[in-house]
């Protein structure tokens, strides 16, 4: 078969995380859908495939853009609150959502397109450059690209940068210990709490995506915030939430924040209305029921949503709209200015500044680690 990978081409590499079938097929371990491959085949992420006899991933030192962002656009509330965080991602997705919000990217055939070559110490020496205290694997799910997402995060660290990944979770047990042990930080999508929805509207499983959420908040020391986007009439009735929330009271306990964020028509969901306000403080209001000690609204500007209270003595210690942080009451090393109570999160200093800006960057060269 005619294939248009190989390992001459200088943006793709051996994979991990396979084995071979006995009909000569060979099985791509990286995630839950477990492609089985033929020579010169790729996988649903499109991304990887089978070159030489063996899993390769083509999109290594290839990324859709680089930006600076605000890490409270992750989101990440409890992470270096306030600082400049270099976002970027590479092509492919692994789960086909109807409602992508970067289905341009995620469900990008064209990764020769793609803008910006940048190597993994291309990229953490951007993030020094730029004053970024982290770099965020964000437009795109790392779980996909893992040998870039790990070697980026390696040349992160070496210059004291941190390293975030924005995942759906939607991972195998190898995967996740041999991409999240690696980074500092993660969002994780939790897209739904039904089975039919994933199924149905993402088309792949729930199950995978709690347990990579257990896997993180008990089997490793990294932070870990939740996203549910709730899209009106598919996952925003009570019930939904209500079990959402009881989950990972009892599942994850009550310090994890979750942010309830606002779903705009987008790809093939552009028949469904925005989110309304209400929808998100209605489940905020269901998730605080639960005792979960911090929830968030997103997209919308909602002062209450915004803000973080002490567990201690339930003074406001951040507010934010959107993505600026107004007052703020932590100190350096992560407590209550008042009461001293610890604020569950990662602080190192002062609060950051950077504020709602966007700064799309261009990042020159191919170095590989
Ligand atoms: S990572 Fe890609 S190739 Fe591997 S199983 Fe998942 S979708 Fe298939």
């Amino acid at each position: 078969m005619t294939s248009d990978m190989s390992l001459e081409d200088r943006y793709t590499v051996p994979g991990r995380f396979w084995h071979r079938l006995d009909d000569g097929r060979v099985q791509c371990d990286v995630c839950p859908r477990a492609c089985r491959l033929h020579e010169g085949q790729r996988g649903l992420c499109f991304v990887r495939g089978r070159a030489a006899d063996q899993v390769v991933l083509t999109s290594y030192g290839r990324s859709s853009g680089f930006c600076v962002d605000p890490i409270e656009k992750k989101p990440l509330h409890h992470f270096l609150p306030g600082s400049a965080v270099l976002s970027f991602g590479t092509a492919g997705c692994n789960l086909a959502c109807r409602f992508c919000q970067n289905w341009d990217i995620s469900k990008s055939r064209e990764i020769d397109r793609l803008a910006d070559a940048a190597g993994p110490e291309d990229i953490a020496e951007a993030a020094v450059r730029l004053g970024c205290r982290s770099v965020a694997m964000t437009y795109n799910d790392p779980v996909i690209f893992l040998e870039y997402a790990v070697d980026v995060a390696h040349a992160c660290r070496a210059r004291g940068i941190r390293a975030v990944a924005v995942t759906a979770g939607y991972a195998t047990d190898e995967t996740r210990r041999g991409l999240f042990a690696h980074v500092d930080a993660v969002n994780v999508d939790l897209k739904a709490f039904t089975e039919d929805f994933y199924r149905r509207v993402c088309a792949g499983h729930l199950q995978p995506v709690l347990d990579t959420l257990v896997h993180l908040r008990h089997e490793t020391h990294l932070w870990v915030e939740i996203t549910t986007l709730l899209i009106p009439g598919h996952n925003d009735s009570d019930a939904e939430i209500d079990a959402e929330c009881a989950w990972i009271a009892d599942s994850l306990g009550p310090d994890v924040p979750l942010h309830f964020t606002a779903f705009h028509p987008d790809h093939k969901m552009r028949d469904v209305p925005p989110t309304p306000p209400e929808t998100l403080t209605r489940a905020r209001r269901i998730a605080l029921g639960h005792g979960l000690r911090f929830v968030y609204t997103g997209n919308v500007h909602d002062a209450e949503g915004g803000r973080t209270f002490c567990p201690g003595c339930g003074e406001a210690v951040v507010e934010r709209d959107r993505y600026v942080i107004g007052r703020y009451r932590i100190t350096d090393d992560g407590r209550c200015a008042s009461c001293g109570t610890a604020v569950p999160g990662r602080y190192d200093g002062p609060v950051g500044r950077w504020g709602a800006r966007r700064l799309p960057v261009a990042i020159a060269g191919v170095t590989r680690s």
